[in-house]
């Protein structure tokens, strides 16, 4: 997709019409409370508009709301077929309002807006093509059980799924949510960051216009303990899809067990490995995309790659490449086409990841460059791209999720070693290994306890391959057809042949 450098971005958003109202029932709705909370941009703090600030009663309404849509099984009781032409449709609204979605999505995260138009938005629109494309191709099963008997194994849909995503991918963490919760038949209710709400609020507009009947689709902003936890705790949800920090992560998991064992899945956090061998055959390509994967999205990525290890023969080498890397994420105007570092979601944010450079510098790391807030005269907030060297596995810098643009260089001198650090992490969500040995990166790549491992690449990804983690990065996958495994019950029926 073109990347539309020609558009005048500043001058769409003066005009932007936002809509904070929630979307429960097919329609546009004030909280019940009248309750409203202020959306600021990052960019430069423009105030974007007030937001529906939802509560219990607002998740009551829309549990209800899905609840009904999903009994009369106005959504669950089409075909495979008939759902899959209607989030097609769905998936194409979306490209026809790209432009307007991506503005959204800049203003209200920081991204730049050219990964915003031609990554967020695009993808969100192929996850949910895919998953409308597969729904008609999945076929159940039949038990190979004794010749009186057939014992049918289906899959049905889960009823009500309660989706919580988080601010760093917002439109693309939504879809990665319903479009495999509506393509199984499931009714949602769809609770999106309280910092980044508009997209997912545009997203119940273009579901109702291609088609998906009201009630099936409902989107509920608020704060995490005010509507999220209302949501995992409830009664009538059938299942809690979360993507967020490990922390309010296990919370969930205690919520779906102090209430109706809901299931509940979690895509979490990470301090993902990347691992440089001296054999590795291209150094100038690895430091690209070691520097590309953590820098991107202002190092908000779950799986970005924030512990770099490099085999200490080759560090001095591979450090200054990275260096010349830094030249290309210098923070910039979000809203320039050509801006490849944007601002962090919120000020709440930027003093987390100012923090953790200060802790980085009090355990001993050497920094080497950035580490400083910058275009503060914008009133927006942005970090310039980070690096320490010699760190320790054990500092804080090394074993917490910073999110931000901060990446922390160990060195390592046997390939053993290499494997243990990268392992000594309470997550294990990615990894990459950087060799010319091919037995050296199955070995190690089979080593590894995390979800995706790159060999010689950090930043592959396709909508046909799960996604998720190892230990405390979650369970469950999204992405790919393992994700209807979490929408979905598994049923056998027996059938006696007489
Ligand atoms: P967060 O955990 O603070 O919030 C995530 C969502 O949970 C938000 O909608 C928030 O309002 C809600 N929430 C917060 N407290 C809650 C509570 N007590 N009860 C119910 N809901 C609550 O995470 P964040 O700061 O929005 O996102 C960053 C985190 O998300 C990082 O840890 C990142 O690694 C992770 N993440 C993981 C993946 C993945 O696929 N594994 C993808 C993207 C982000």
């Amino acid at each position: 997709m073109d990347s539309k450098v020609d558009i005048d971005w500043h001058a769409r958003a003066k005009t932007l019409k936002i809509d904070g109202r929630a979307f429960i029932n097919g329609k546009r709705v004030n909280a019940a409370g009248g309750a409203t909370f202020e959306c600021f941009s990052p960019i430069d703090s423009r105030k974007l508009t007030d937001v529906a600030s939802c509560k219990s009663a607002d998740v009551d309404l829309a549990v209800v709301a899905a609840r009904a849509a999903f009994n009369d099984r106005r959504w669950a009781g089409l075909s495979p077929r008939e759902r899959k032409q209607t989030m097609v449709k769905f998936a194409d609204l979306i490209l026809t309002n790209r432009e307007e979605l991506a503005l959204l999505e800049t203003l209200d995260m920081g991204k730049p807006i050219t990964a915003s138009l031609n990554v967020d938005v695009a993808s969100a629109a192929n996850t949910i093509r895919w998953f409308a494309e597969a729904i008609d191709k999945v076929y159940d099963e039949i038990a190979p059980t004794a010749e009186h008997t057939l014992a049918m194994i289906t899959r049905e849909p889960m009823g009500v799924v309660g989706a919580i995503v988080p601010w760093n991918y917002p439109i693309a963490m939504a879809a990665w949510k319903i479009a495999p919760a509506l393509a199984a038949g499931n009714s949602v209710v769809l609770k999106p960051s309280e910092k980044s709400p508009l997209t997912a609020l545009k997203l119940g507009d273009l579901a109702l216009q291609a088609g998906v009947p009201a009630g099936v689709l409902n989107v509920i902003p608020g704060f995490g303990t005010e509507a999220g936890s209302p949501l995992a705790l409830h009664m009538d949800v059938d299942c809690i899809a979360f993507t967020g920090s490990t922390g309010v992560g296990k919370k969930i998991q205690v919520m779906a067990g102090q209430s109706n064992l809901k299931r509940a899945w979690c895509e979490l956090g990470g301090k993902s490995p990347n691992i440089v061998f001296a054999d590795c055959q291209d150094m100038d390509k690895a430091a690209a995309a070691s520097a590309a994967s953590i820098f991107y999205n202002q190092g908000e990525s779950c799986n970005a790659p924030s512990r770099l290890l490099v085999e200490r023969s080759i560090k001095d080498v591979f450090v200054k490449k990275i260096l010349a890397e830094l030249k290309n994420y210098q923070p910039g105007d979000p809203l320039d086409a050509d801006t490849s570092m944007g601002a962090l979601v919120d000020c709440g944010q930027m003093e987390t990841v100012l923090r953790y450079i200060a802790i980085g510098r009090l355990e001993g790391a050497s920094l080497l460059a950035g580490g400083a807030r910058v275009r503060s005269e914008t009133g927006g907030f942005y970090i310039t791209p980070t690096v320490f060297d010699d760190v320790n596995n054990s500092m804080k810098i090394a074993a917490e999720e910073i999110f931000g643009p901060v990446l922390s260089i160990i060195a390592f001198d046997t390939e053993k070693e290499a494997i243990k650090i990268a392992n000594d992490t309470q997550y294990g969500l990615a990894a990459a290994v950087w060799t010319r040995d091919i037995s050296r990166a199955h070995l190690v790549a089979r080593a590894l306890r995390v979800g995706t491992v790159h060999v010689n690449s950090y930043d592959e990804d396709d909508i046909t391959v799960p996604f998720g983690g190892f230990k405390q990065s979650g369970n469950g996958r999204d992405k790919s057809l393992h994700a209807l495994e979490k929408y979905t019950e598994l049923k056998t029926t027996w059938i006696r042949l007489n």
